[in-house]
């Protein structure tokens, strides 16, 4: 029986027909060619953690966990060469021995590179964009067996659609990253009432360098997050208060109070105000890979949307109207984010300067209704979905919200015709290439 593959958040699986990991960049051409030769479609796979189908196939699942080298570090330009597979966690840590760092980082590092910049991966930080705009070039694996680049170089026109593409234009093998001198975060986390925070969201977004809240559904707290750039050294924390801090409290107790509230619903909105009652300040000064990133051991389903930032306010008090229905169980804090334009073609922050509003449910808990409530609001404003989170937007709903879309699947016609890098999701969002319509 063909081997299962499913993805962190166990809300998606897939039976591929073969599952290959290849050792080298001529052992990823022949097996994309391969599984072209043979009909069958491809699909690379990073981390596995975006939520749902999207990295699925019933064809031949890639993994590109034995491509994970740094290939080169130039500390003059600032430009790192890795391979697709590598984790962000060891890529953080070998370019930071050579005094360079990402400028930004979502809230873990255990996705792949590749798989990172493929859905749009960002942090927050109103003057930073997500992390794929730092990508120069990608080296591709294409169906009829060859390797291109697109770089500024050589394809300028192609890099801001290559940059974000959800595997749909080829398989990676490497990435050039521009990356910059490694620096300390000194973080401070805070509770403030609800309405403060709303009404001052401008100025919290634009007073410090990577600014980011979540707010309790149920209460009127918020948890506001203030990460600021230090010339201080990093101060790491011992082990016992980083295990205090960061697995007790932020994922043994939200684990043990979600899952009371997944047994008694009744109880979510109490239980949400204790959680919100148990936040306090905290500090942390480290590395800045270090601070940005954090473990996340308990389990959720998530959709995340990119809106224009001066809707933020309203569209929260709205989100919170939904989540505090009854009916909805919802007890997971709402997490708000911010992002500066890009000009990636598929960048849920394209042209415009963006809020991201993200909600969770908890494991095993029902999130359909919830989600697809906080979606119609989401709608209201033009919003653009993660592509590697949970959302119900077809390629009709979503290309008029994306100005550069036609030339993104004009790219993809040109690199994929036949429409190996297809599978039921890609059909969904994006359509089939123009030759298979
Ligand atoms: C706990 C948790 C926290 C998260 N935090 C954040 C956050 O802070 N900010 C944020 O923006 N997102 C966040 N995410 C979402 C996550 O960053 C994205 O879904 C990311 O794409 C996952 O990377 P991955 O390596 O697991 O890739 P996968 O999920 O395995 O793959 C993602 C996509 O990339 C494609 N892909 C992977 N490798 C290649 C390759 N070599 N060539 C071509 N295509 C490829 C896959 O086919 C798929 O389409 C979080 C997810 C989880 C589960």
């Amino acid at each position: 029986m063909a081997a299962k593959w499913s993805n962190w958040a166990g809300d998606a699986s897939c039976r591929p027909a073969r599952i290959e990991r290849p050792a080298n960049r001529a052992e990823l051409v022949d097996a994309v060619r391969r599984a072209a030769v043979e009909g069958q479609a491809v699909r690379a796979v990073g981390a596995g953690h975006s939520f749902g189908d999207l990295a699925c196939t019933g064809g031949v699942l890639l993994r590109l966990d034995r491509l994970t080298r740094v290939l080169d570090v130039d500390r003059d330009s600032h430009l790192v060469k890795v391979e697709a597979g590598i984790g962000l966690r060891v890529m953080n840590e070998t370019i930071w021995s050579h005094g360079l760092s990402l400028e930004n980082l979502g809230d873990i590092d255990r996705q792949t590179v590749s798989g990172a910049i493929s859905t749009g991966t960002h942090g927050t930080g109103s003057g930073f964009r997500n992390m794929s705009t730092q990508v120069e070039a990608v080296e591709l694996a294409l169906p009829d067996g060859s390797m291109i680049e697109i770089s500024a170089d050589s394809e300028p026109e192609a890099l801001p659609a290559a940059r974000i593409a959800l595997g749909a234009l080829g398989v990676i093998a490497t990435v050039t990253l521009r990356v910059v001198p490694a620096f300390t975060l000194r973080r401070v986390d805070s509770p403030r009432p609800l309405g403060e925070v709303l009404e001052n969201l401008d100025d919290l977004a634009d007073g410090s360098d990577h600014f980011e809240f979540y707010v309790f559904p149920h209460t009127e707290t918020a948890l506001i997050r203030q990460s600021e750039r230090t010339a201080d050294e990093p101060r790491p924390r011992n082990a016992v208060s980083e295990f205090a801090q960061e697995i007790v409290l932020e994922n043994w107790a939200m684990d043990a109070i979600s899952r009371i509230g997944r047994a008694m619903p009744s109880r979510i909105p109490a239980l949400a105000r204790f959680a919100a009652g148990q936040v306090g300040r905290s500090e942390k000064v480290d590395r800045s890979y270090r601070v940005f990133a954090s473990q996340r051991r308990i389990h959720f389903v998530e959709m995340e949307y990119a809106i224009p930032r001066r809707h933020a306010a309203e569209a929260i008090r709205s989100v919170l109207e939904v989540a505090e229905r009854p009916e909805l169980r919802v007890g997971f804090p709402i997490e708000v984010r911010f992002a500066a334009p890009d000009d990636s073609h598929l960048s849920p922050a394209h042209d415009r300067d963006t809020a991201y509003v993200a909600v969770h449910m908890y494991e095993g808990m029902p999130f359909e209704a919830y989600f697809r409530a906080v979606e119609e609001i989401m709608d209201g404003y033009g919003g653009r979905p993660h592509w590697g989170k949970r959302h119900f937007q077809t390629a009709a709903t979503l290309a008029p919200r994306y100005p550069r879309w036609e030339e993104f699947l004009a790219l993809r016609d040109r690199l994929d015709p036949r429409g190996a890098f297809r599978n039921a999701h890609l059909d969904r969002v994006l359509g089939p290439p123009s030759a298979l319509a």
